[in-house]
């Protein structure tokens, strides 16, 4: 079966898939669409995400589903409110000439009466998060006596996510004799234990597992010490241009840490974790897919809700325990077609760690070195011609009389000119930077001392807590660590200003230039809302930008600033 018309699917889903480009089965769907169509089995999908899992199971469900019943036949259950929305809009699209056909996402984060609401549009297809049904559960909303299909789709993150009660709850209200399919990236024991308890005799089925690690993906490794890592992500950053990548940490509050040291060191950078409300998740998700930023610092699990296929680069800054997850993690980038390059950083003591990750997933990983400032320099001066060359809109028109008479000068001073002028900060930070490789060894058993293992500890523990990005529970805001040094604006500008972070940096750094060669304030978080703003800078910098601020303008508007409670 190499082309959808091969398939037995009805001329209304191969039309609605024809026209999303859809030619030819993904080798899950390869599988999945003959055995649905004509098994009556439980079935259980090793798949990751970006395999084509979404149609796999659907296309043959809508094949079968009965549209002259106004009953739910199909419930599928997911970790996260955007990985519902995306289910429910490719189940839409595939069923686009199925006029009778209604499918609704019900998730945790927005009205439970609205979708109380929808629900009297008797769907036969829901798509939700555990928590969600269950609450519409417990509001009798929701009759499963007719469901024919239950698709469990991620269902190691749900059950990492905690979902463990609500699956069995959801499992034990449906129908016995209705169909399990269950998807998983990976196999671990409570994944193992809830087929076994739930899923009768199951078909497997595996896809684009560990030992299907692609090939277009290079794998470096960094040896780094503990308290040089940033410093080195910096360094990769930099040596690597024009990049738009997802930096992935373990715990919550390493994620924040590390997109906060971005932000203020000027990156186009922004943190996805667990502890953001979902207004936040959906900002920072929205700002990436549009790259007004163009690095993000995700956990593993807050990650798996964003679709972007461009990646150029995915940076482990903390290796994941399982094996399988480093997998899932680099396999973001290099999809669509494109190269990809997957870098991690490792501390000393954790090769072996790095040892068992090759062996199990027979990924060849390249040791490599934290790149010298001029290497980064000279990848710099690359990455600006790539710029240059490969990016020309004509965004606007200028007369060339305007640029002045240049005749003095020969090709080669112009561009390096312009070079110097673009690359200046950049130069001066790395003039008299020691190489981080050459500090590599001296640092393999002092510089993790006991206090940062103590500190690594509870950091264990915060993962350990694990993420339920779902629920609609209000978190309230961005839980940060608070420094005492550091003190909070509220700002008038915001979105509506076009205000963006760089902006901010700007107007800080102008607000509090001072006396000439004084030391910069340090910045902290800086947050852009829709009609204002928030920034933190040092204390000792507070009356010094308040004084100054008032009479600064931005995009002709005027700036106000006062401390925020
Ligand atoms: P999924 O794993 O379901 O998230 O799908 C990953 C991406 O592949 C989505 O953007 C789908 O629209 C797309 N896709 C799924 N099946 C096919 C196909 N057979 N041909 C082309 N694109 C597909």
């Amino acid at each position: 079966m190499n082309l959808f018309t091969e398939t037995n699917l009805s001329p209304d889903i191969l039309k609605a898939i024809g026209e999303m480009g859809y030619e030819s089965p993904t080798e899950i769907q390869k599988q999945t669409i003959p055995f649905i169509l004509s098994d009556i089995r439980d079935l259980i999908a090793l798949a990751q995400t970006g395999t084509g899992k979404t149609a796999a199971f659907s296309l043959p469900i809508l094949d079968m589903i009965d549209d002259t019943s106004r009953k739910i036949q199909l419930l599928v259950l997911c970790p996260t409110r955007e990985l519902c929305l995306q289910i429910a809009k490719d189940i839409k699209n595939y069923s686009k000439y199925m006029k009778d056909i209604k499918t609704t996402a019900v998730y945790g984060g927005s009205s439970i009466m609205e979708q109380i609401r929808s629900l009297k549009d008797k769907p036969q297809i829901i798509v939700g998060t555990p928590g969600r049904v269950i609450d519409l559960i417990n509001r009798k909303a929701l009759d499963f006596s007719a469901i024919h299909w239950l698709v469990l789709d991620e269902a190691d993150e749900m059950l990492s996510m905690g979902f463990k009660d609500e699956l069995e709850t959801i499992l034990s209200e449906t129908p016995e004799t209705k169909q399990t399919f269950l998807f998983s990236a990976t196999m671990n024991k409570e994944v193992e234990r809830i087929s076994k308890n739930y899923l009768t005799k199951p078909h497997r089925i595996s896809v684009g597992s560990i030992n299907e690690v692609k090939k277009n993906i290079s794998h470096e490794y960094y040896v780094v010490g503990y308290r040089q890592k940033k410093e080195a992500l910096k360094r990769l950053i930099d040596a690597n241009p024009n990049q738009y990548s997802i930096i992935f940490c373990r715990t919550r509050m390493e994620t924040q840490e590390v997109a906060d040291f971005l932000m203020q060191n000027g990156y186009a950078a922004d943190a996805l974790h667990g502890d953001l409300s979902q207004a936040q998740r959906d900002t920072v998700m929205k700002k990436f897919r549009l790259k007004n930023i163009d690095i993000l610092v995700a956990t593993d699990v807050a990650a798996r809700g964003l679709d972007v296929n461009s990646l150029t680069h995915v940076i482990h800054y903390s290796l994941p325990d399982d094996p399988e997850v480093f997998v899932h993690r680099s396999g973001r980038t290099g999809r669509a077609g494109k190269d990809g390059i997957s870098m991690a950083l490792i501390k000393p003591e954790e090769s072996r760690k790095l040892k068992q990750i090759k062996s199990a997933t027979k990924i060849e990983i390249n040791e490599k070195i934290i790149p010298t400032g001029d290497e980064i320099i000279k990848a710099q001066v690359g990455g600006v011609f790539e710029k240059l060359l490969t990016e020309h809109e004509d965004i606007f028109t200028f007369d060339d009389k305007l640029i002045p008479d240049l005749s003095n000068f020969t090709k080669e001073e112009l561009v390096h000119q312009l070079l110097q002028f673009q690359l200046k900060d950049l130069a001066l930070y790395y003039k008299d930077k020691h190489d981080l490789a050459e500090q590599k060894f001296n640092s393999r058993d002092d510089d993790y001392s006991r206090r940062d293992r103590g500190r690594d500890r509870d950091r264990g523990r915060d993962r350990d807590r694990g993420e339920r990005g779902d629920r609609g529970r209000d978190r309230g805001g961005k839980p940060r660590r608070k420094n005492e040094n550091m003190v909070r604006f509220f700002f008038n500008l915001g979105k509506k200003d076009q205000l963006k972070k760089l902006d901010v940096l700007d107007i800080i750094n102008k607000a509090t230039a001072g006396g000439g060669g004084k030391k910069r304030a340090e910045i902290g978080d800086i947050e852009i809302l829709e009609k204002f703003s928030f920034f933190e800078i040092e204390k000792s910098f507070k009356g010094e930008l308040l004084n100054n601020i008032s009479s600064m303008k931005f995009r002709g508007k005027d700036m106000r600033a006062e401390e925020a409670n």
